[in-house]
């Protein structure tokens, strides 16, 4: 099957209503979809109480029913119509509340009146009830049954990993989070490019790198699999992309790892400056995904974000308006797919190239010197030569590709020719 649009958005659509969130059966649901593309994939089961760095595995959250009824006996923010009317990890409640104590409990934003908002408690004790704001200006006085039937119990912290070995023992990471219900560019948009992203490469018969992807609950998911990994993390790891809200059709983004210099920040710099020239390129100190996690002090992974439109930076994150209808769409989801699909193609290819010849090469007694001076011609001549003049082994193809403006996709071409022509060898 060929991966396209179509086939990520009907992937999107198949997790959509599932109940998400940093522990419970919408992960495991959620990656049992996951593997069912990717059949590799192990599910990791980590009890709540662990400690993980300065962090607790906290209790898992189930949900049967949530709900309010109005004093004309109507149902209203039932969790089974959106899952985002339910406060994340609300407690069980079942009483009688006049309208003015509702309102303690209910959230809703002014601005945006349509939308149904995003909360969450994870770490407090805490019930509440999401609502559009345009509803909330209807509710009458009178009393309200509020009735939710959740459970907070000793359980796991769920999560998968799949790794795919290739030839080096040095691996590319890449991480989603899958604790966001029904919301499209943050967060399915993350983990539906990186399931396909591996399934891509399991298709392919040689690879350099190995791979490995994780989709985890946010925060607390990526510190859990840093203190269960980190020795191998940072022993391996050359190149990592945290991916989130990668599905829209605005812009591309990219948000550096701490110090902005690693291969990975390298590569997609390259990528976007051809995909999108009016990239948007954030700062560090804009930081807000699990970037924060992989790039602290002390664990150092070369991990940077790709992303469409960043979190916080569209009018709909966070809100019921995030959907896959007019946000996330299919060539919205290709885009971001064919970008980290080119990312990861580049490093696969990347080296260091070295002249075999002293001095310049003879290139017309191989062909690649233009017989007739076509200015066509030249051009690729030019950059024949362009290129052979940094092939000291000391600069990438990808630096050497930036050096010279060209896409490096455009540069391998050379470098096969010269490859065939034995003019160069590449070095790892
Ligand atoms: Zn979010």
């Amino acid at each position: 099957m060929n991966i396209d649009g179509q086939v990520l958005h009907r992937f999107a659509k198949s997790l959509w209503g599932l109940n998400r969130s940093i522990t419970g059966d919408g992960v495991r649901k959620t990656l049992k979809e996951i593997k069912a593309v990717i059949p590799n994939l192990e599910i990791h089961e980590v009890p709540s109480g662990t400690k993980v760095f300065d962090w607790t595995v906290p209790k898992e959250w189930h949900v049967k029913e949530a709900y309010i009824i109005d004093p004309d006996g109507k149902k209203i923010c039932d969790f089974k119509e959106n899952n985002l009317h339910l406060v994340g990890y609300s407690h069980s409640v079942n009483k009688s509340v006049p309208l003015q104590e509702l309102q303690y409990n209910l959230h809703s934003l002014p601005n945006q009146p349509n939308a149904i908002p995003y909360v969450t408690s994870y770490y407090s004790k805490n019930w509440g009830f999401c609502i559009s704001h345009q509803q909330r200006e209807k509710l009458k006085q009178g009393n309200y049954k509020v009735f939710i039937d959740s459970e907070l119990f000793d359980g796991n912290l769920t999560y998968g990993e799949l790794i795919i070995e290739g030839e080096s023992k040095k691996e590319i990471f890449i991480s989603s989070y899958i604790c966001h219900p029904s919301m499209a560019n943050n967060e399915l948009s993350g983990p539906v490019v990186s399931t396909h992203i591996a399934k891509n490469i399991l298709l392919k018969k040689n690879i350099y790198y190995t791979y490995r992807f994780v989709f985890i609950p946010e925060t607390i998911g990526s510190i859990t699999y840093l203190s269960k990994n980190l020795e191998i993390l940072k022993k391996n790891i050359f190149a990592g992309f945290n991916l989130t809200c990668i599905g829209d059709e605005r812009n591309y983004s990219y948000l550096p790892s701490r110090m902005g210099n690693s291969i990975s920040d390298q590569v997609i710099k390259h990528v976007l400056s051809f995909v999108d020239p009016n990239y948007k390129s954030f700062d560090w100190s804009e930081r807000g995904s699990d970037e924060r996690q992989y790039c602290a002090p002390g664990i150092d992974l070369p991990v940077a974000s790709i992303m469409r439109t960043k979190y916080g930076e569209y009018p709909e994150y966070h809100t019921s308006l995030d959907n896959l209808d007019n946000v996330v769409t299919p060539d919205g989801l290709f885009g971001g797919f064919k970008v980290v699909d080119k990312c990861l193609n580049l490093l696969e290819n990347n080296g260091y190239p070295i002249t075999k010849v002293l001095c310049e090469p003879q290139l017309g007694k191989r062909g690649l010197y233009p017989n007739l001076s076509a200015k066509k011609d030249y051009q690729k001549t030019n950059l024949i030569m362009d290129f052979l003049t940094w092939s000291d082994g000391k600069k990438s193809i990808l630096e050497i590709s930036d050096y010279l403006n060209q896409p490096m996709w455009k540069i391998l071409e050379i470098v096969k020719i010269l490859e065939e022509s034995e003019l160069i060898e590449i070095k790892k």
